[in-house]
This record gives C-alpha cells, sequence and structure tokens, in this order.
C-alpha cells in the first residue's frame, strides 16, 4: 500500500513516513502542492495524508486531482484549525476523514487503516486459504507455503482488492520502492512464481491475467 504525505512540517512529515514505513507502507514526502501534484501525477496512491494549509496554497485543492485520478483513493485532511466549519469544508471538499491537529500517531494509523478498510485485522482469509500480512506467512488447510518477499506481497495486494483488476502500474505503485527503476516485467516474474510455488503444488488457481488490464484475484473459482 502506498501513501502519500503532503506536509511542510518536516519533523512531523518524517516522523510521519519513518512511522508507516515501519508498518509496512511505502510513502512518499511532499512538502508543498506542486511536489504533491507531481505526485499524484505519476504515482498511484491507496491514500493521500495532506495538511491543509501549505506554503503554496491549500490542502484541499489536491482532493479533486486524487478523486479524479483514482475514485478509490482514499484522502485523510490533517490540520491545526479545530472548528467544526473548518472539519465540515474539508469533508465537503470531499476529503475522506479530518484529523485535527495535534494528533497521537496511533489514532492517525488506526484512522488510515480504517480507512483502507483493514477492519479489525490484516489477516485475510478466504475459504481455505489464510494469509498473514504483518508475519509474511501463507497457510492453505492449516499447511505452511513456502512464498515470500515480493511475490507474497503481490499475491497480499490481489487478495486485498479481489473485487477488482489490479494494473503492473498499481502493483508496482504499491509494493516496490522505487517503482520507476524497474520494468513491468518484475510483476510477471512474482506472478509467475506464485503460480509456480503456491497455484501448482496445491492445484488451485488464485491469480487471473486479465489482457491489457491486469490480475484479478480469482480464488475460489465461482461456477
Ligand atoms: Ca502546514
Amino acid at each position: 500500500m502506498r501513501i502519500l504525505i503532503v506536509e511542510d512540517e518536516k519533523t512531523l512529515n518524517t516522523t510521519l513516513s519513518e512511522g508507516l514505513r515501519e508498518l509496512g507502507y511505502q510513502t512518499d514526502e511532499a512538502e508543498n502542492l506542486k511536489d504533491a501534484e507531481y505526485f499524484i501525477g505519476i504515482r498511484n496512491y491507496d491514500l493521500v495524508l495532506t495538511d491543509w494549509m501549505l506554503p503554496d496554497g491549500s490542502g484541499l485543492d489536491i482532493i479533486d486531482q486524487v478523486k479524479e485520478k483514482s475514485q478509490r483513493t482514499a484522502v485523510v485532511v490533517v490540520s491545526a484549525r479545530d472548528d467544526i466549519e473548518s472539519e465540515i469544508a474539508a469533508l465537503k471538499s470531499g476529503a475522506d476523514d479530518y484529523i485535527r491537529k495535534p494528533f497521537e500517531f496511533d489514532v492517525l494509523v488506526a484512522r488510515i487503516e480504517a480507512r483502507l478498510r483493514f477492519g479489525g485485522t490484516n489477516i485475510i482469509e478466504i475459504v481455505d486459504l489464510i494469509i498473514n500480512p504483518d508475519e509474511e506467512k501463507i497457510y492453505f488447510k492449516d499447511e505452511e507455503i513456502e512464498l515470500k518477499g515480493k511475490p507474497f506481497e503481490v499475491l497480499t495486494h490481489l487478495a486485498r482488492h479481489r473485487d477488482q483488476i489490479v494494473s503492473k502500474e498499481q502493483l508496482l505503485d504499491a509494493i516496490w520502492e522505487e517503482p520507476e527503476l524497474v520494468t513491468p516485467n518484475v510483476i510477471e516474474v512474482a506472478i509467475n512464481q506464485i503460480r509456480q510455488k503456491m497455484d501448482k503444488p496445491l492445484k488451485i488457481d488464485t491469480i487471473e491475467t486479465v489482457r491489457r488490464r491486469g490480475y484479478r484475484f480469482c480464488y475460489p473459482q465461482v461456477a
């Protein structure tokens, strides 16, 4: 999952970024509107966390750009404005959540995770397949499957978005640290490993290739 942090207070920006990275998120940091717009233009985000008052304008102004690119990207606005009118204004501008400064990091993370629809747990359970992202473990019918690293992350991402077709670009943005520096070929390699190391021995299909569009998690197959 990739998060863009737009915050001009350098220390806060770094604290947020380091904290979120420790939790396994990919993050990009912008300190002004211009840089934020640049990142939104080139990468896909699951969530954009933006400060309201930025040196070159209002954080609310990026909401339209984010939503235009993808309705699914959540926008969380943080601000020192503590009046109800401001909170309402932010939500009316299209923000999915509003968090008043100062905030506790743990509370912020909980709100982000709620926004990303993780629910109470990160564990993904699909019939007899269990994926535990925190421990990087997969179980099928109580047997542990050896799949680690990028293939594991690709599988997890697709399982989390199993109602959607996910493009190679979206997978790169969500999983690779510097998506521009790798070729989309790395996705094919990861998918191939999932099929060889997991699907084949278990005689199941977990990922369907959707021509020219990307991949879809397809387990269990519905007849
Ligand atoms: Ca600010």
